[in-house]
């Protein structure tokens, strides 16, 4: 479902992203780990063109998000095309960044019906479905303020997949969250995972890779150092510098 090659990023004089090439197919959970400044952010805002690359490319389901294909060559998306690129793929960050004015189900049904015009009782009908998933049905008239944060990132989860995206990407999902309020977000995407959602998952939850991941990546210094299924990159990374960070964050 992705595909990327070569992928390079600078800002400026620094280069963040030194030659990319990362696979993930169709149902698979991958997870990213690497220190901080390593670069993962920006790979996932690459993968749905929030940032533009200087070389390689993306390919999200045969497409490079950000451009179309004309007779052999690329152009620039307009913003029609770009949108329906996106339609595809649903993003979690660590902030949730719920509308604060917007009730659960307003915010949720936000993207079908305001950008992408599904009819409202439809987009409510599977933001029930949804909420009902994540464990919040009786929270669909709340206001973000008066969930925990837990359940404000599992409104966020629900709203991102609200466009019923082909492939999830999560940065840091758990990261800002009180350590009580970590399971239930993660207890969340396991279900994902194991339902046959293809996820990109960048976080330092060990266990979380440990049970959900079909591949683990770690990324150190804007490269991909080493790679493989969990039990092999976790309890033994051939990379020094992956155990030199997994001795820190276990
Ligand atoms: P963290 O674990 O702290 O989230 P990360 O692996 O996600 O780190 P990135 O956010 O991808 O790292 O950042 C990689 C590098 O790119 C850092 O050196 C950062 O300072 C730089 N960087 C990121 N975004 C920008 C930007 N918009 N402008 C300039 N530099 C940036
Ligand atoms: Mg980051």
């Amino acid at each position: 479902l992705v595909q990327a090659r070569d992928v390079h990023k600078s800002y400026g004089a620094n280069e963040v992203l030194k030659g990319i090439d990362l696979d993930v197919r169709i149902g698979e959970t991958v997870v990213i780990l690497g220190p901080s400044g390593s670069g993962k952010s920006t790979l996932l805002r690459c993968i749905n063109h929030l940032e533009s690359m200087q070389k390689g490319s993306i390919l999200v389901g045969g497409e490079q998000v950000g451009y179309v294909k004309r007779d052999g060559k690329l152009y620039y998306a307009n913003a029609a095309q770009l949108a329906r690129q996106r339609h595809g793929i649903g993003m979690v960050f660590q902030q949730f960044n719920l509308y604060p004015h917007m009730t659960v189900m307003q915010n949720i049904i936000e993207a079908p019906v305001g950008v992408y015009k599904e009819k409202r009782a439809s987009a409510e009908d599977y933001a029930r479905m949804l909420l009902k998933r994540v464990g919040l049905l009786e929270k669909a008239s709340a206001y973000p303020r008066q969930l925990s944060g837990g359940q404000q990132q599992r409104v966020a989860i629900a709203r991102a997949l609200a466009i019923k995206p082909k492939l999830m990407l999560f940065d840091e999902p758990t990261s800002a969250l009180d350590p009580e309020l970590v399971g239930e977000v993660l207890a969340t995407m396991r279900d994902l995972a194991s339902s046959g959602l293809t996820m990109i998952v960048v976080t330092h939850e060990i266990s979380f890779a440990r049970e959900a991941a079909d591949r683990v990546i770690f990324m150190d210094g804007g490269r991909i150092v080493e790679e493989g299924p969990p039990d092999q990159v976790l309890v033994n990374p051939k990379h020094p510098r992956t155990r030199a960070f997994l001795n820190r964050v276990i």
